[in-house]
């Protein structure tokens, strides 16, 4: 039996929103007349989050959980909701209510339009400062590396064709950014204003070091362009430093010798140090993950699937 819209939603540690977000969701796409199904991916959970979900797919043949042994991140979580999902549009959220569920319909009508992924940019975004401001400057930078400029490549409430899901899930590597990974297979994009609500129940999942590792899977797992910038920083900064060492040779024609401004050469050279280190750390990056790639070990594994129709 095939069905019109999928929700995918990961959930980690989330059971004080399970409740309200599950009668939201079943609301909004009763109303919306068309035939659904909800997948629940629970990403290890450690609270009551699985055996909520649980009791809810067994009061509802339309809702699905996909249980993890453990927890392997949002982002493979969606790709086992991907996995399991059925519908010919697959609309994914946060099950922590930061995105209204009644905002799917006006994805799915957009996608009716042709579109192969429809994403929302979130207009009055309620996070912190602190969380925000990385967010923009990877969003214009993501708008250069991957050519698609879009708005909010953070945000979760998006909609994918069957199509692009099934070429996501085909996709064999552990680390990924799904919003980006879809764009790769989608020829009609585009994006549309959702609202965004701040987090009132539970806590966010990210912490900086967490957010910093995501970031660089987007980084790294979709463009080469940070590597090549650090190797063109490298080639200027070799010119620079020969053009000097010319200068220096000169002026010790000219001058005769002198042995002063000691300091201001550390200052110089503790600038190229970090910058050395910081190269090192972005090779760091990409190979530390090309490693995880060739180990070849599975990006998330499944405890069991429960409820659904079959
Ligand atoms: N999440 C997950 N596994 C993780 C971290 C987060 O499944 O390891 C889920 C989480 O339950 C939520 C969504 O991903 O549904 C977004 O997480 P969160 O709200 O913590 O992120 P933020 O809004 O702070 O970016
Ligand atoms: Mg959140």
């Amino acid at each position: 039996m095939s069905v019109k819209v999928s929700a995918v939603i990961p959930v980690f540690n989330e059971e004080k929103n399970l409740d309200e977000l599950v009668s939201r969701l079943t609301k909004t796409l009763e109303g919306a007349g068309f035939s659904y199904e909800i997948v629940f991916v629970d990403d290890g959970s450690r609270d009551a989050s699985l055996s909520l979900l649980k009791d809810f797919a067994a009061k509802d043949p339309r809702v699905v959980v996909v249980e993890f042994t453990r927890n392997f991140g949002q982002h493979a979580a969606v790709m086992a909701g991907f996995a399991q999902s059925r519908g010919e549009v697959v609309v994914t959220l946060d099950a922590d209510l930061q995105n209204p569920p009644e905002e799917i319909p006006k994805l799915v009508a957009r996608m009716a339009e042709g579109y192969d992924t429809v994403g929302g940019w979130r207009r009055d975004r309620d996070d912190s400062v602190f969380r925000k401001m990385p967010s923009r400057v990877l969003n214009s930078l993501s708008a250069q590396l991957f050519g698609v400029a879009l708005k909010d490549y953070g945000c979760m409430l998006r909609a994918y064709s069957r199509e692009v899901v099934d070429e996501v899930v085909k996709c064999p590597e552990v680390n990924t950014y799904i919003p980006a990974l879809a764009n790769s297979f989608a020829r009609r994009v585009t994006e549309i204003p959702v609202e965004h609500a701040a987090r009132t129940r539970g806590e966010s999942k990210y912490n900086l070091v967490k957010l910093l590792r995501l970031n660089f899977d987007l980084m790294t797992g979709f463009s080469l362009l940070p590597i090549q910038a650090v190797g063109l920083a490298g080639i200027t900064v070799a010119i620079f430093g020969l053009a000097f060492a010319v200068f220096l040779f000169i002026r010790r024609l000219v001058v005769g010798p002198e042995a002063q401004g000691v300091f201001t050469l550390f200052a110089i050279l503790f600038f190229f140090i970090g910058l050395q280190i910081f190269a090192l750390g972005v090779l760091g990056e990409y190979i530390g993950r090309i490693y995880q790639e060739v180990r070849r070990r599975p990006r998330f594994v499944v405890r069991g699937v429960h409820g659904g129709t079959k």
